[in-house]
């Protein structure tokens, strides 16, 4: 046996009942629910207000169930219900950031995967300190204005979206420099931006090894960001500044990409560290995650940032990737995970993947 994350109490109904796969209906839900049904599980979605009519466009994907309630804010409150269900929470961007990742991790509801690793990936320090303890390379910090000695940028805590951020060619560029809250400065990475879709499973033996189990990739995308994608067809930053437009790189869609071969060493072994690390520090990753990173002209990757749950970079691919059809046909990021439950469950294992 693995490290144990849920109590055994706590997997104890699923191990007697099939459980329900469940999410917020959002961010990347068509995906999971559809990877959940291909698998045979039972699908739950929750959402506040009405659900939401788009899903009568996918059947393949539409949750066999929906839990309607008032807000996402209250979903505390419908634990009991969850639980009578059976429901096993898939976390995904929306449903962890409009919840609150303290409140999301004190949800008495299986979760999927170590929800632990939310405490560390929702703090910009301790993410760093986790990163940085693994060996991986990142964007230099700068302590102050003084130390810029390139290209930077100014990122505000919190800031949805890279609200606010400031992009700046040199130290001159942010001479009176005025902080409206919280910020870092950092080495403004110049290159090639890819987000790369791992996951890792703690029960397999096969594959590339990592800790007791094995780390795949399943995809890769970039991120369409507005405005800052089409920002230079107006003019130039010092242009729009004084016009009074400013960057933001608020997500609003995404697209396929694959790497250069010769560069998947570098990025296996980022994987492999942040996972190991995670292992030490708080018992371990399960399941997906990305690692979202600026690969340069002498072909280094920086990761600027990683998200430890499924992204919606993984909606390009709902039935495969350059990367996930040499793993398994037809294989989501969404029907991945289902597959992972299935296996914990069938090996009496479910301890090892939910928490
Ligand atoms: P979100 O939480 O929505 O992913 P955020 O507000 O946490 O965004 P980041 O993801 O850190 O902000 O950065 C937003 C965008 O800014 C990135 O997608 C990337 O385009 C750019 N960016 C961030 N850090 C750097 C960096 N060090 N060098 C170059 N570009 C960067």
């Amino acid at each position: 046996m693995g490290v144990a994350l849920a109590s055994a109490a706590r997997v104890a109904p699923l191990v007697r009942h099939a459980p329900t796969i469940a999410t917020y209906c959002s961010h990347s839900s068509l995906q999971i629910f559809h990877g959940a049904k291909q698998e045979g599980f039972r699908t739950l979605g929750i959402c506040g207000g009405r659900p939401p009519r788009y899903y009568e466009a996918f059947p393949l994907a539409r949750p066999d169930a929906f839990l309607a309630i008032p807000r996402l804010a209250l979903l505390p409150r419908y634990a009991a219900r969850l639980n009578r269900e059976h429901a096993v929470l898939v976390p995904h961007g929306s449903f962890v950031e409009y919840l609150g990742p303290e409140k999301f991790a004190a949800l008495p509801v299986p979760v999927f995967g170590n929800r632990k690793v939310l405490a560390w990936e929702s703090d910009r320090e301790k993410e760093r300190e986790w990163l940085e303890s693994a060996g991986v390379r990142m964007p230099k910090r700068y302590e102050s204005i003084d130390d810029i000695d390139g290209p930077a940028i100014v990122k505000y805590y919190g800031a949805k979206g890279g609200k606010g951020f400031i992009l700046a060619k040199d130290r001159r560029t942010l001479e009176g420099f005025r902080p409206t809250g919280p910020y870092v400065i950092q080495q403004y990475v110049l290159g090639t931006r890819y987000y790369i879709h791992f996951f890792y499973s703690p029960l397999s033996r096969d594959g590339y090894r990592v800790g007791n189990g094995s780390l795949e990739l399943l995809g890769m995308d970039r991120r369409d960001e507005a405005n800052i994608d089409e920002l230079y067809k107006l003019g130039s930053q010092e242009e729009l500044l004084a016009a009074g437009i400013r960057p933001t790189f608020v997500v609003t869609g995404n697209v396929p990409v694959v790497l250069r071969e010769s560069l998947l060493p570098q990025v296996f072994d980022i994987g492999a560290r942040i996972v190991e690390r995670s292992i030490e520090l708080f018992g371990g990753m399960v399941g997906p995650f990305c690692v979202e990173g600026i690969v340069t002209e002498e072909l280094k990757f920086y990761v600027f940032e990683i998200s430890t749950r499924i992204v919606a970079g993984t909606n390009v691919f709902p039935s495969g990737s350059s990367y996930a059809d040499l793993v398994a046909p037809h294989l989501s990021m969404g029907r991945r995970m289902a597959l992972e439950i299935a296996r914990a469950r069938h090996e009496g294992r479910l301890r090892e993947v939910l928490s």
